[in-house]
């Protein structure tokens, strides 16, 4: 196209106001269109599809003993070498075998959370579970322990993810948490 025709097109367009009005449009199909933005995190909360990998947590049987055999394949397994296993014996019946884990610990700030340690694990002790606010103020708390990591997590792996729900507050030992409420039945998928 000659230089004399693009600008007589360029002329046609302003003078028709047609980018105004493509802007225009634009604005008006985002105002109809369903909000994807969350208010988060005080009143309404993410729950991540099961494949999302967060917080570390370690298993227990139904009978409630911890399923780790301190094998420490998992530390083995970890690119970064973040995790700490120290087994001991202990035959008292709290772990599905007599070897058990004194220490089982991850340090949060050089996991890559690539999941090898959960692949490694041969009883499927420990997983990556759903639970993904892991900011702190100090890096002590960064470091996760066996007695924490024993707690269940706030998303149970029942629950399949992938959707929006009110948050509320709950108290706990260590203060009021915000937590995602799963009991919710109006859930908006993102
Ligand atoms: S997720 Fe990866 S980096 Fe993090 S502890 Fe497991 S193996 Fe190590
Ligand atoms: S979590 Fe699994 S892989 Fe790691 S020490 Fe325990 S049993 Fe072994």
């Amino acid at each position: 196209m000659s230089n004399g025709s693009s600008r007589i097109t360029d002329f046609i367009k302003k003078a028709l106001f047609v980018d105004f009005i493509k802007g225009l449009a634009i604005t008006l199909r985002y105002n109809v269109s369903r909000s994807i933005t969350l208010r988060y995190p005080d009143q309404e909360k993410w729950v991540p599809y099961r494949r999302f990998r967060g917080q570390h947590t370690l298993n227990m049987d139904a009978n409630g003993r911890e399923l780790c055999v301190a094998c420490e394949l998992c530390a083995k397994a970890c690119p970064t070498k973040c995790i700490t296993v120290i087994p001991m014996e202990d035959d008292s019946g709290r772990g599905i075998a007599d070897r058990v884990a004194k220490v089982w610990k991850v340090e949060l700030t050089r996991c890559l959370f690539c999941g090898y340690c959960e692949d490694a694990c041969p009883t499927r002790a420990v997983r990556l579970g759903r639970d993904y606010e892991l900011a702190c103020f100090d890096l002590s708390c960064a470091t996760k322990n066996k007695e924490e990591l024993l707690q269940p997590q706030s998303i149970p792996e029942t629950i399949n993810g992938g959707f929006v729900v009110k948050a509320k507050f709950v108290r706990s030992p260590e203060g009021i948490k915000v937590v995602p409420d799963l009991r919710m039945s109006k859930k908006r998928l993102l």
